[in-house]
């Protein structure tokens, strides 16, 4: 019987994962299988033991669950220690070992994908949620000259500040006071699922920037659009989601697949 691989959410019913690890499995020649799995809003501690149970294998893990799964590992790797939440599940002789490769997937589009080298780069980093907790160690590591977070929420955007103080130079400050020069502007809030752009000035965003927003869709998002307008380069966050995926799989089967032609497939998709 095939390697049994899971994606837990609730919803789940959107997520495209399966398709990426079925591209990534027959592109390998891995023997797995991979689907969604609706764990109830109270039972994912109960779904995840079920599926152990079952002889599963490994696990991603989607809203509402990251801080749950943190919770449930038996062990955590370092990143998802920082990030305080947990988006991928390896289970080794029953135990559960949690990663978080949200991160890393950020970091290998841009670096890789995007050609943009983050090294003694400025970075500004919009949103102190849990997309944007597991990205600042991953960034740090790649030893940006100023990493700044900023947050509708000050206070949320201080504490992320604080963390991660001693890993590199990271400061916060509030949407209003933003000034100076960035090289890279990432949206990690979920402000565009509304439509909405955060409120910080358009003389931020000009020619030499690169505006990441971690949402994608069909259209560019209205963060995507504001920043274009001012002369910004552009990218969404579907690279994000196919490299993230491809980290967890590097994790489960010990083969990285090749995400090129898996971003391909998702982007024509997107735009059918
Ligand atoms: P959370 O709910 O944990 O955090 C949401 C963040 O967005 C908070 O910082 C919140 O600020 C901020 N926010 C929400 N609405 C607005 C607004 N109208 N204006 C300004 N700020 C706003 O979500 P996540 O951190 O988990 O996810 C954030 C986004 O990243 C989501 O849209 C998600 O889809 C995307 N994502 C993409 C991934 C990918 O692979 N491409 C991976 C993970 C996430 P406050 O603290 O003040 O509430």
């Amino acid at each position: 019987m095939s390697d049994r691989y899971v994606v837990f959410g609730n919803p789940i019913a959107h997520s495209k994962s399966p398709e990426i690890h079925t591209r990534f499995a027959v592109q390998s020649g891995q023997d797995m299988h991979y689907e969604r799995w609706l764990a109830p809003l109270d039972g994912f501690a109960t779904a995840v033991r079920d599926f152990i149970q079952q002889g599963g294998k490994g696990a991603n893990v989607t809203v509402p669950f990251k801080l749950e799964a943190h919770a449930l590992a038996d062990t955590l790797s370092e990143r998802a220690r920082a990030a305080g939440a947990v988006n991928t599940l390896h289970i080794v002789d029953g135990e559960i070992h949690g990663d978080n490769t949200d991160g890393i997937g950020l970091v290998n589009d841009i670096v890789v994908n995007a050609g943009w080298a983050l090294t003694g780069k400025r970075i500004l980093l919009l949103g102190a949620g849990g997309a944007a907790r597991g990205v600042v160690l991953p960034l740090l590591t790649q030893r940006p000259a100023a990493l700044v977070i900023a947050n509708r929420t000050a206070a949320r955007a201080l504490e992320l500040a604080q963390q991660f103080g001693a890993q590199g130079v990271v400061q916060a400050d509030e949407f209003a006071q933003l000034q100076g020069h960035f090289d890279l502007i990432i949206n990690a809030t979920s402000a565009s699922l509304a439509g909405d752009v955060p409120p910080i000035a358009p003389t931020l965003l000009h020619a030499g920037v690169l505006a990441y927003d971690m949402v994608y869709g069909k259209e560019p998002t209205a963060f995507m659009q504001f920043a274009a307008q001012h002369g910004a380069a552009v990218r969404d966050g579907l690279g994000m989601l196919v490299e993230q995926a491809a980290e967890s799989f590097c994790i489960w089967r010990g083969v990285r697949p090749d995400t090129t032609p898996v971003f391909a497939a998702l982007r024509a998709q997107l735009q059918a």
